[in-house]
């Protein structure tokens, strides 16, 4: 593999040193007051809430069998799950990919993250997807360089109840740590919740969501679009998401749109 280049701009060193000043304040944070008890085991895990062992646990077994549009387990279809069958939702991605499964004591470790604001675990988190997106670039990129990141925006009016939003701390890690490109070419317009809508319906609310930003905004970030993107949000549930997200990419002229998701709900 292409070694990857590191972006050294002042810029990454400021935030570096900020990265250092802000783990070595927690470890003397644990030192004094006892690390975090792992989400899966239960002893004690230092400054993130899982250890190295179950750290381990994470990964989407790569034994399983899983679709080949969504990335979900398959259970007894070939090739493609029931899902995908019946109601095919992912038309404009070209390939999903998801690092853990949405199951047991994960789903506790994505509500550390996201709900009770475990923000130790950006950098983590950070660092598989990092490995994932430099395989991907592997086979979708014949120069062998890294893809860039287009994020998945947050629903407006998220990130001033919380004060921050997951995605955009990841990509800040892929950036600073990794030299990763990140496009903030989307926008989010409408405000709903997602959760007590039924597949369909969802997919229905959830086509207009999304707009791209306007030209100038993007010709200000780089001269010409990229052929290939790694379209990145935290779960996939439905693929509803993704698929507004890829079908805006792919009108505005991006050949091939890859989506990676932290955790899938299979
Ligand atoms: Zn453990
Ligand atoms: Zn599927």
């Amino acid at each position: 593999m292409e070694k990857v280049k590191f972006s050294k701009t002042p810029r990454t060193r400021i935030s570096f040193f900020f990265l250092f000043l802000m783990n070595f304040f927690r470890h003397v944070e644990v030192f004094f007051l006892g690390g975090e008890e792992c989400l899966c085991c239960g002893k004690n895990s230092g400054i993130i809430p899982v250890c190295k062992i179950c750290l381990q646990k994470l990964f989407v077994a790569d034994g399983d069998r899983r679709c080949s549009v969504c990335g979900k387990t398959l259970v007894s279809e070939i090739e493609l799950c029931s899902s995908c069958r019946s109601q095919k939702i992912l038309f404009s991605v070209d390939s999903s990919f998801s690092l853990f499964s949405y199951r047991l004591w994960k789903k506790n470790l994505l509500f550390a993250w996201k709900t009770e604001e475990k923000r130790v675990l950006s950098p983590v988190f950070a660092s598989f997807a990092f490995k994932k997106i430099a395989e991907i670039s592997q086979s979708w990129n014949s120069k062998g360089l890294i893809l860039p990141v287009v994020p998945v925006p947050p629903r407006p009016g998220k990130i001033r109840q919380k004060g921050w939003d997951q995605i955009d701390e990841l990509c800040f890690y892929l950036r600073n740590l990794y030299g990763i490109e990140i496009l903030p070419f989307l926008r989010r317009l409408t405000r709903f919740q997602q959760k007590k809508l039924n597949r369909l319906h969802r997919l229905e609310q959830i086509k207009n969501a999304f707009v791209l930003r306007p030209q100038k905004e993007i010709q200000k970030l780089l001269k010409s679009l990229p052929e290939t993107v790694i379209l990145l949000d935290d779960v996939m549930t439905t693929g509803s998401t993704l698929e507004a997200c890829a079908f805006e990419l792919k009108k505005a002229g991006i050949k091939n749109v890859i989506a990676l998701t932290l955790f899938i709900v299979d």
